[in-house]
């Protein structure tokens, strides 16, 4: 590993229904910009945030910002394979969008793992006036579905998007720190001669 390697890229998956904000909300993180009226993601997209530091390790993450439309939903068992987290957007405004949550948590932790960090994120944060969600209802949703975490966000304003992409990455790293211990007691079991 040269010395402008990172320690680890991780992929992260952004989820859940139409216009909740991925697009914005990993526009914002990225490239610290909201631009309104982004035409609807077809398929996927891809953001790159370069390096950060997460208790002392270098991360490089590479964002997944998955479309949302029905006909790509179909994608979403195979864009898990990979992901070292992952992210699902609700819009505090649009209670439907929340109650999706449950058929798409149960694909991810199917597919991507149960350990694998999921941040419940309750967007658009600053419609104050329309805001159709408590956040106490959102925490209560995240406890009760076992999400990793919680926060409300606002890609318009700015409103915890740099706190949550670490949060998922300090959960990422921490996880990888298990994941390599566990490999280490493995390999470290010396040969044993059964039968004597
Ligand atoms: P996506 O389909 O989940 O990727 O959603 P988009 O990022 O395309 O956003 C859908 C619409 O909501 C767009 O018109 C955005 O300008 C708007 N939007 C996204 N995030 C916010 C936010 O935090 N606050 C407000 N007020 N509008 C937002
Ligand atoms: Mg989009």
């Amino acid at each position: 590993m040269t010395g402008t390697d990172p320690d680890y890229i991780f992929k992260i998956l952004m989820l859940g229904d139409a216009a909740v904000g991925k697009t914005s909300l990993s526009k914002h993180y990225i490239e610290r910009a909201f631009t309104p009226d982004i035409r609807l993601t077809v398929g996927i997209q891809f953001f790159i945030k370069q390096e950060i530091v997460i208790e002392g390790k270098r991360v490089k993450l590479q964002i997944w910002d998955f479309g949302g439309e029905d006909r790509f939903r179909i994608m979403v068992p195979t864009l898990c394979l990979g992901s070292h987290g992952c992210i699902f957007m609700y819009d505090v405004t649009r209670p439907s969008t929340l109650n999706s949550h449950h058929s798409w948590t149960y694909i991810i932790k199917e597919r991507c793992g149960k350990d694998v960090p999921i941040m419940l994120i309750g967007n658009k944060c600053d419609l104050v006036n329309k805001r159709a969600i408590s956040m106490e209802h959102g925490i209560e949703v995240a406890k009760r579905s076992g999400f990793t975490g919680f926060a409300e966000t606002s890609a318009k304003d700015g409103t915890n998007i740099d706190s949550t992409f670490e949060t998922i990455s300090r959960l990422m790293v921490e996880r990888m720190r298990r994941l390599e211990a566990e490999d280490k007691n493995k390999k470290g079991k010396s040969p044993i001669i059964i039968g004597d």
